[in-house]
């Protein structure tokens, strides 16, 4: 039998006091022990934020990066560890694709971002800097930066793995340690995924503890510093968030709660298209992947009232071929429930759900499964003919291999239906009428997280209506938690406070280390393209001499690119365009000669002008204006040990010093 450990403090302590017995999901033989009510909970608290946290924020987000992405790759190569252990939990190999690969794939994505969407140092500039005052002396700027205490995650038993990881990336990437509290039922897998995390040496002392158990009084002393997320059933969200401590002290809580969510076959459907096929696709996955047990899962299938005869009947034909037992078994496709107990839970809750509505696949009666002492179900079809009249239909999550089929008359009534789940993960529309799409987003977009359209165009490349994407967010209003994970890098500001800095250019250059216009230029010495990234300095500056632009300049770049576009060819029709004084220089032509002004020709460090961006044309340049270019060092970020990015401010004035185009010059460059 398995004991299992929290790590606390830097040491693995093994269950004591208050321990309880872990039952296999195949055999429900116990397993496992776990649970520890002697484990000092304040000075987990105390060593996250004094030596975890302290570490965790001498490193760069790159430096955070890096190491997200080595942890992922050390898990990667210890994948199968987690696999063999994950099949006791009732999970067959394409779940674990799901938790282990997921949750791994997850924090690579962290890992890149953090890379390409983060500066190379400690504080993150939120948005460009604002002008306050009427001149630029005065500007504002916000900034992220990490919060000094600890981020308590409190897990869900249905994903051991990708549920740690998904949120351990962000937090980690943001400069912050993690007390990670898994559910009892699966604390096993998250433990041996702690272990491997922890023996890596990847990571800072202090950066990442593990409660297997509960958790104690920790909620009565976490601080403003601290944050709490939770994933769970409303029912618990709702006791933990009402901690009287948390809602003293304003401690950030984001609760991913249980959802009713739905999938809607389009009006403009029918059984010949190929959209039919997929929407018993996503259906038949959602109920059978982790025996239903995804936070995400369709609970509700809407369908236009004359499609119900065909739904019930493609449906049920490919749920008879669901293939139940062992998850070790390859040719298993549905393994267990977690537990007995889930499984109780379930076929009460089912109970409920068959007051409402028909049962028309799946008996558990008749199901041979059922005397087995693992927590075996099979997949379960309802149909409510009625569903203005049903409640427990939008109310009741049967978290297992259970949906329910209902008609819809028209697009109204389908997001009248959808929304009367108060607030879902995901609902999933298959259609091919962009109407529909378009109709659906406006009057449901408000009631559920994540919209998922799908259609012919679409399905080969789809990542499915139960796959929360690390790119997007994941979460949803009101029922689903009212919280907010995933999408970026919105999830590692979650672990940040947002700050708000006004001062000069000056003060705010050095803050974010980025320079910003108005902030002292440092000219002379050699032309910057010859220095090395390394001798780059922001505020480094070159200003240019001028070059008058001709009629004659004009007429010739016409000629040569082609561009005979009439506000710079024929000066009557130019002159009657609200933009135009008369012919004017065209604007890549300004382009053009701000490089022949800027560029060093010589070979030197300067490797490639990989872009631009922000480009502005901000006023018009006429035949014998002349223009001169300002460029300056705006920011510089390491692209691997040979050569970083280096970001220009580009400013062309003409002969009055008036702006007439800016923008931002990306290069590479050498070490
Ligand atoms: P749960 O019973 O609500 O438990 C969730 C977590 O809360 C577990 O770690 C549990 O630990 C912990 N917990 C319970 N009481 C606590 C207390 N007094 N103090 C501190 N922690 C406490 O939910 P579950 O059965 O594990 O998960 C299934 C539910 O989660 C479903 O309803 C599902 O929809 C939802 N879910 C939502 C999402 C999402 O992203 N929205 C994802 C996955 C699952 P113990 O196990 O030790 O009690």
């Amino acid at each position: 039998m398995r004991q299992i450990s929290s790590f606390a403090t830097g040491e693995w302590l093994g269950p004591g006091a208050g321990a309880k017995p872990i039952s296999s999901a195949i055999t429900g033989n116990v397993i496992a022990e776990v649970g520890n009510d002697a484990l000092n909970v304040q000075s987990m608290q105390d060593y996250a934020r004094d030596v975890g946290g302290p570490s965790l924020r001498t490193l760069t987000f790159h430096d955070r990066a890096r190491m997200l992405k080595a942890i992922a790759l050390h898990l990667k190569k210890y994948r199968k560890i987690l696999y063999e252990i994950s099949f006791d939990t009732g999970a067959t190999q394409s779940d674990h694709l799901m938790d282990i690969d997921g949750g791994i794939g997850t924090m690579l994505v962290y890992a890149s971002k953090g890379r390409r969407e983060m500066p190379d140092t400690c504080v993150y500039l939120d948005g460009p800097p604002e002008q306050l005052g009427r001149l630029s002396n005065f500007m504002g700027q916000h900034v992220c930066t990490p919060l000094q205490g600890a981020a308590l995650h409190i897990n869900a038993y249905n994903f051991p793995v990708w549920g740690m990881l998904e949120k351990l990336a962000p937090t980690l990437l943001a400069g912050m340690p993690a007390i990670i509290k898994p559910a009892t039922s699966t604390s096993y897998v998250t433990e041996c995924c702690v272990r491997l995390i922890i023996e890596s040496g990847l990571l800072p002392k202090g950066a990442l503890q593990l409660i297997s158990g509960n958790i104690g009084d920790l909620l009565n002393h976490l601080d403003c510093q601290d944050v709490v997320t939770f994933t769970g059933s409303e029912k618990t969200g709702l006791m933990l968030r009402s901690n009287p401590n948390l809602l003293a002290n304003s401690i950030r809580f984001t609760a991913e709660q249980d959802s009713l969510n739905a999938i809607v076959l389009g009006p403009d459907v029918t059984k010949k298209m190929p959209e039919f096929d997929l929407f018993i696709d996503e259906i038949e996955r959602e109920i059978t992947a982790k025996a239903g047990q995804k936070c995400t899962a369709i609970r509700r299938i809407m369908v236009p009232s004359n499609r119900v005869d065909e739904t019930i009947k493609a449906l049920s034909n490919r749920l008879t071929r669901t293939r139940i037992g062992d998850p070790r078994d390859p040719k298993t496709n549905m393994g267990a429930l977690v537990s007995n107990e889930q499984k109780s839970d379930v076929l009460a809750k089912t109970a409920l759900i068959g007051a409402e509505a028909e049962r028309v696949f799946g008996n558990p009666d008749d199901f041979t499964m059922m005397k087995s002492k693992g927590a075996f179900l099979p997949p379960m079809l309802f149909y409510c003919a009625n569903p203005d009249g049903a409640s427990n239909l939008h109310k009741v999550e049967a978290f297992g291999p259970v949906s329910t089929i209902m008609p819809y008359r028209n697009i109204e009534h389908a997001s009248e239906l959808l929304n009367r789940g108060k607030g879902s993960l995901v609902a999933s529309v298959i259609t091919h009428d962009t109407d529909v799409a378009k109709d659906i987003t406006v009057s449901s977009a408000a009631f559920h997280g994540r919209l998922y359209f799908n259609n012919r165009d679409s399905m080969s490349d789809a990542t499915g209506h139960g796959a929360p994407m690390p790119h997007m967010t994941h979460g949803g209003p009101g029922r689903a938690g009212g919280g907010e994970e995933l999408g970026g890098i919105r999830a590692v500001t979650k672990y940040m406070q947002r700050t708000a800095i006004q001062g000069s250019p000056d003060i705010l250059s050095a803050i974010g280390r980025k320079w910003v216009p108005g902030a002292t230029e440092v000219t002379g010495g050699s032309h910057p393209f010859t220095r090395h990234f390394n001798d780059l300095k922001t505020g480094d500056t070159l200003h240019t001499v001028s070059r008058q632009i001709t009629l004659e300049d004009i007429e010739k770049f016409a000629d040569f690119t082609g561009d005979k576009f009439y506000a710079h060819m024929n000066e009557e029709q130019a002159r009657a365009n609200p933009f135009f004084p008369g012919r004017v220089a065209h604007g890549y032509l300004l382009l053009s000669f701000a490089a022949g002004l800027f560029v060093h020709p010589e070979p030197g460090p300067v490797l490639a002008n990989i872009g631009l961006e922000k480009l502005h044309f901000l006023k018009p340049v006429e035949a014998n204006d002349s223009i001169k270019v300002q460029l300056t060092v705006k920011s510089k970020a390491p692209r691997n040990d040979q050569y970083g990015e280096v970001k220009w401010h580009v400013a062309l004035t003409n002969q009055s010093d008036e702006p007439v185009a800016e923008y931002e010059l990306l290069t590479m460059n050498a070490f």
